[in-house]
């Protein structure tokens, strides 16, 4: 399955390079190798090391808090978070497809869901480790950009805006990744900007990896701070250079901005900050050529508007590779990664791999058969990820029982099950949320209805 699914990317991305060389003069519009970049997204691995088989379905992990697994197998259950193996899968996987990776972005939520009293600091920090060091072993060479997740804290979600335990810990971890200026920044509050230069890319790229979960409404630390570890006035003076030095930027962060899909009227982070933020990114939309995000656990895209309605950016949250699902939720989602493609000149985005296990079937043959689960521009009919076209594609979207929008929705809970649709209002918060990051934009998207 791997060698199959690598075969036919590879055969894209000749594809791909062939149609990037300009028609006109017949001559490539760039050196054949230089056209195309490419780069890894995991997110929420959420490892539950009391995960294990056992008679008592109660007791297969802490993680399902009680409730009987549904299905245990070596791959772990979808009322559980993900044992070692399935972790170990996923890397595996994305050694052995061989793609040629110019970095990978891991945005955040290493430990498990489980009550407080479970973990501890001394946890918090082992399992961060054990999953940095798990990345390191498979791709010892790679370069990654980390960022922190609401659950790579203890107390959960309580990250706070000066020096921990916590930050300081991890930062010894990512050392390896990481210049001594974005490990400076990170000790104080957990976020970081770095300069990167892709070996395929004739100029460097600029990642900036925020700490939303200052941001995330849960945590009470930053209630009634304006600006929680000066992360925004930082964030705007690290775009204010990038404009003038006319970098790219890559935001990567862990709660996304915006509004959850799958809810009504629910920004991810506290609404004060998701107005500020989104005011910045439009303001410097020139700059940020993508935006990376997780913490949902689903799949899912957003689009920028500026104040006149104009797509000006493209954001992309990654599901989880944890399958866990509370027993209370109807759906969840396979474990999946992700591969984005890019061109190496501007950093736009070019295309978008999603691969996935499904789970239930690697339980019952006891295989971990990863493989694709789609390609953006081919599902969905677009030319590549630019915000005009991923808006295009949202408003074809708003048709009533759009197929294409069914897709998306199997996409949205990584094929757990096709059977499920989302209709009338389900359908109607995916919608808004797709194109709507700001307050009245999206409460006017709810009104119309
Ligand atoms: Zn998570
Ligand atoms: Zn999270």
């Amino acid at each position: 399955m791997a060698r199959r699914g690598g075969g036919a990317l590879g055969l894209w991305l000749l594809l791909l390079l062939c149609r990037l060389q300009d028609p006109g003069s017949g001559a490539p519009a760039q050196p054949g190798p230089l056209a195309v970049g490419q780069f890894w997204h995991v997110s929420d691995l959420h490892l539950d090391p009391t995960y294990h088989i056992t008679q008592d379905h109660t007791k297969v992990c802490s993680s399902s808090k009680g409730a009987n697994a549904s299905n245990p197998g070596p791959f772990g259950d979808f009322f559980c978070d993900s044992p070692y193996q399935l972790i170990l899968s996923a890397f595996e996987y994305m050694k052995n497809s061989k793609q040629q990776a110019s970095f990978m972005i891991w945005t955040g939520d290493s430990p498990p869901h489980v009550p407080v009293e479970e973990l501890s600091t001394k946890m918090v920090i082992n399992v961060i480790g054990n999953m940095t060091s798990t990345i390191q072993s498979f791709f010892p060479d790679l370069q990654v950009f980390p960022a922190l997740g609401n659950h790579d804290y203890w107390p959960q979600d309580q990250l706070p805006v000066s020096a921990s335990k916590v930050y300081s810990a991890v930062a010894d971890f990512w050392k390896p990744w990481l210049t001594d200026e974005a490990i400076s920044t990170f000790k104080k509050g957990g976020f970081y900007t770095q300069l990167f230069q892709p070996s395929v890319s004739p100029q460097p790229l600029r990642i900036i990896s925020l700490n939303t979960n200052l941001y995330y409404s849960p945590n009470h630390v930053t209630l009634n701070i304006t600006d929680p570890a000066n992360q925004f006035a930082w964030l705007e003076s690290v775009l204010e250079v990038s404009l003038r030095k006319k970098e790219k930027v890559y935001v990567i962060g862990h709660v996304p901005v915006g509004y959850l899909p799958f809810t009504r009227n629910i920004t991810a982070i506290r609404g004060y900050y998701n107005e500020r933020l989104v005011k910045i990114f439009r303001k410097y939309s020139d700059v940020i050529a993508g935006q990376f995000f997780g913490h949902t656990h689903r799949d899912s895209i957003m689009i920028l508007l500026d104040e006149k309605g104009n797509p000006i950016n493209s954001l992309f949250v990654a599901p989880a590779v944890t399958p866990v699902k509370s027993v209370v939720q109807r759906e969840s989602n396979n474990p999946g990664v992700r591969l984005y493609q890019y061109d190496t000149l501007h950093y736009s985005l070019l295309d978008l791999w999603q691969f996935y296990l499904n789970l239930t079937d690697a339980n019952m043959k006891n295989e971990s058969n990863w493989k694709l689960e789609y390609i953006l521009t081919k599902t969905y009919g677009v030319e590549d990820l630019k915000p005009e076209n991923l808006y295009e594609m949202a408003k074809q979207f708003t048709v009533p029982h759009d197929k294409l929008f069914q897709q998306y929705y199997n996409n949205f809970i990584v094929s757990y099950d096709r059977s499920i649709v989302c209709e009338g209002n389900c359908k109607l918060s995916q919608i808004c949320a797709i194109q709507y990051l700001d307050h009245s934009s999206y409460t006017d998207c709810i009104e119309r209805g």
